[in-house]
């Protein structure tokens, strides 16, 4: 599973200790290191690529719209650091740095693969930090507090976490076939695991029998749990399963999926391999649903 996107990372998160932890003591620390994101764009040092600045390379972002302390890395802090949109410009064409979007960062391996779960968990967190940026409750300005793991209301004492969205994403077989489908805005001849949000009160095997049953009208009995991923587009946790399609006969949701349809172990890993004679592909290996197909289709 080394392949799998965002899924390794090594930093302690010192989640005990961090709620007291001194931002600015941190950073004063000359082996402390940095994720940036500039809006949604993390900025990597170019050579050797990496997504852990030094605390210096954050100068020419600008002011700071929030930070965070992410954990320990071989005893040394990393901090998240968000600046504005704009401060991308600061280092674009700069050849000391890059600028990509964390999706081709994934796809494209440019990082090794143990930081994707550490920008993961920097993109996700300032994501959240972004949007909440005003209680909930009352509406008054909220505060980051804890290390940026909290954000606090002075006007009405709330206190608000980070959230993370679970998506239950599955692999619905029957017999030497398994279910898969596409939505408008894949890439053509990519067809995927269905997927969807797990609703409040809903428990896992529930959300892979309802997004199941709701987008192909495939009715779905035993449902096994495989692996998980956390997936920061914005900032869900991608929960994979293996589901027990019991019917055949499929009723798609055109306004969920462009196609569905039933395909053979072989077809599988001819699209896995690339060598489907029409063209059908599988998502890549950074994402889980090339994991649950590949597992399937060699087991
Ligand atoms: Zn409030």
């Amino acid at each position: 599973m080394t392949s799998l996107g965002f899924a390794q990372n090594r930093l302690d998160r010192q989640s005990a200790e961090r709620d007291a932890a001194d931002l600015d003591a941190l950073a004063r620390d000359p082996a402390a290191r940095a994720v940036l994101i500039a809006g949604e764009i993390p900025i990597l040092a170019a050579s050797p690529a990496t997504s852990l600045l030094p605390l210096s390379a954050l100068a020419r972002a600008g002011a700071l719209q929030e930070r965070a302390y992410l954990g320990a890395l071989d005893g040394a802090p990393v901090l998240a650091a968000l600046a504005d949109a704009a401060a991308a410009e600061a280092y674009r064409g700069d050849p000391a740095f890059q600028v990509l979007d964390l999706r081709s960062i994934a796809v494209q391996g440019v990082v090794p693969a143990d930081e994707l779960g550490v920008l993961a968990e920097a993109k996700a967190l300032l994501h959240w930090h972004a949007r909440h940026r005003f209680c909930a409750n009352c509406g008054a300005p909220t505060l980051a507090a804890c290390s940026g793991f909290r954000r606090d209301c002075a006007a009405c004492g709330a206190q608000h976490f980070p959230r993370t969205d679970p998506v239950v994403i599955m692999l619905a077989t029957r017999g030497d076939k398994c279910l898969l489908g596409r939505q408008p805005r894949f890439v053509p001849n990519v067809y995927s695991c269905l997927a969807g949000f797990v609703e409040p009160g809903e428990t896992i095997e529930a959300a892979v029998r309802r997004e199941t049953f709701e987008e192909a009208g495939v009715p779905v009995g035993a449902v096994r749990y495989v692996l998980s991923q956390p997936w920061p587009f914005p900032m869900s946790i991608m929960i994979g399963c293996v589901a027990e399609a019991l019917a055949d006969a499929l009723t798609i949701d055109r306004d969920e999926l462009e196609d569905a349809r039933w395909f053979t172990r072989d077809e599988v890993r001819l699209m896995l391999e690339r060598k489907h004679p029409d063209g059908l592909t599988c998502p890549p290996p950074i994402a889980i649903a090339h994991h649950l197909l590949r597992d399937w289709a060699f087991a």
